[in-house]
């Protein structure tokens, strides 16, 4: 898979470059726009990460320059700023995905991999922005979440927990999957952090509501579903 990647961070660049290298991808870098611009228009990439804060050239304009002279790869955007119109600005635009910095390099890479999967046949709003499950929304542009219509406040990673659990709706998540992909680390030996994390967000999410919607899965990990009615007794603890 070829990958451009476009970040004038060099630091960033680099690790970038690594780790997706590491995970088997051939790595195109530029450190501009314009350097950039050209090597999207002249190149076959499968998949481009794009910073929109660049020299010479912003990733706004490379992304317009791309779609306006017919080039459809799929095109994920970084950025530093936490702005709604920025999202909604960018996948008008024609980004297929949106990643504020700072972020993990495994969300990183697993939004890289749903891009590639979903490929380019498909149109760039099959990605859901908006997860419901029962009376729960989770609202990826406008980083908010209501429960039966009232609005819950939730810290980064426990916005990220919750998100990375209602895309995987139904599925036990064990925790050091959880860890991996929200805390971007390993916690082989102290999942107390993975615990705690569920027990505050539980406390935010189902405190108060007749469905528990996350669940323990003891020995195995947790799950976000609606209950089926005979198991009403499930682990709540
Ligand atoms: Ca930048």
């Amino acid at each position: 898979m070829n990958l451009l990647l476009i970040e004038d961070e060099i630091k960033t660049a680099d690790y970038l470059q690594q780790g997706f290298r590491e995970a088997g991808f051939v790595v195109s870098v530029a450190h501009n726009g314009l350097d950039g611009l050209h090597l999207g228009l002249e190149g076959q990439h499968d998949v481009v990460i794009l910073d929109v804060m660049l020299p010479l050239m912003d990733g706004w304009q490379v992304l317009r320059q791309w779609r306006g002279q017919g080039r459809a790869m799929p095109v994920l955007l970084l950025s530093a700023r936490d702005q709604v119109e920025d999202r909604v600005k960018g996948l008008e635009w024609g980004a297929d995905d949106y990643l504020v910095k700072p972020f993990s390099f495994a969300e990183l890479l697993a939004r890289v991999r749903t891009l590639l999967r979903r490929g380019r046949a498909l149109p760039a709003a099959a990605e859901p922005t908006v997860w419901r499950v029962a009376d729960l929304e989770l609202d990826l542009l406008r980083r908010r979440v209501l429960r039966a219509g009232r609005r819950i406040d939730l810290t980064a990673k426990e916005f990220a927990l919750l998100e990375l659990l209602m895309r995987r709706e139904g599925e036990v998540l064990p925790r050091s999957l959880i860890a991996s992909q929200v805390w971007d680390m390993n916690f082989d030996s102290d999942t107390n952090v993975i615990d705690v994390a569920v027990r505050r967000l539980r406390a935010k999410v189902d405190e108060g509501f007749e469905v528990r919607l996350i669940q323990t899965v003891r020995g195995m990990g947790y799950v976000l579903e609606v209950p089926e009615p005979s198991s009403a007794s499930g682990d709540a603890v």
